[in-house]
């Protein structure tokens, strides 16, 4: 994990938006919770993986991030969503002032982690025999063998965090969340070694006036399209030149 955030935030003013690459260290198992997913894809015993709707395999991150977040501060006064789903939204507890609660929005949007390859590039087929517990043999008539699609190892997947009204406490809560995730486990099968990840960070820090300049900028470029074609050629002509040059 990398890049101290440098200099102080100012409330109501900054935005900063964590950029997150997760390099998988072991197979990673995302699961997939859309039923009309799952009734297509899986078939027989095999168990599909997230795939997003332009061809990547997916996982949803927001849900650990918060559950090990509280699990954190628990003794600093958090509540547990996966027992009041609602969240208590007491001023003091710094999980829903960040991820919010019931009739109130969180300031950090979580995006769902997606690979960088296509699905089909970075998912693999494995298959886990059913075996006895009592003799610890594996078994060829009782049960199926089940089949489980995984993103392999070495597969880079990358996704923001972007939070609004940024405190510096967001910052030290998220990137702790993000080191349990390294050590527990992202997505299913944790406990039989899947989901270990590699997680870099690097924050970049934004003002809403920025949008203002950005806007400006896209305007420009909307209402004088022909001095753009322009600028392009020239850029074009620049580059043959230099080549030409060094030639
Ligand atoms: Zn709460």
């Amino acid at each position: 994990m990398s890049n101290i955030i440098q200099g102080a935030v100012t409330p109501n003013e900054d935005i900063i938006i964590m950029h997150l690459k997760v390099t998988a260290v072991s197979p990673i198992y995302t699961g997939e919770n859309k039923v009309k997913e799952v009734k297509e894809r899986k078939t027989k015993n095999r168990i599909p993986t997230r795939k997003s709707g332009d061809g990547f395999a997916t996982i949803n991150l927001s849900g650990i991030l918060r559950a090990f977040s509280e699990k954190m501060l628990k003794s600093s006064g958090a509540c547990d969503v996966a027992r009041d789903a609602k969240g208590c939204g007491r001023p003091d507890c710094i999980t829903c002032d960040m991820y919010g609660y019931l009739g109130k929005k969180g300031r950090v949007c979580v995006d769902e982690l997606k690979t960088v390859r296509p699905f089909n590039e970075v998912v693999d087929i494995s298959t886990h025999p059913r075996i006895d517990r009592d003799t610890g043999v594996v078994t060829k008539d009782q049960g199926p063998t089940i089949e489980l699609e995984e993103i392999q190892e070495g597969a880079e997947l990358v996704g923001n965090i972007v939070i609004r009204n940024p405190k510096e406490r967001d910052i030290e809560v998220i990137t702790g969340a993000l080191k349990a995730i390294e050590t527990h486990g992202l997505g299913g099968w944790t406990r039989r070694g899947r989901g270990r990840t590699k997680i870099d960070v690097t924050l970049e820090k934004i003002k809403w006036s920025t949008y203002k300049d950005i806007g400006k900028e896209e305007a420009r470029k909307l209402l004088n399209p022909d001095k753009e074609k322009d600028k392009e050629k020239d850029k074009d002509k620049d580059k043959k030149s230099t080549q030409a040059v060094t030639k």
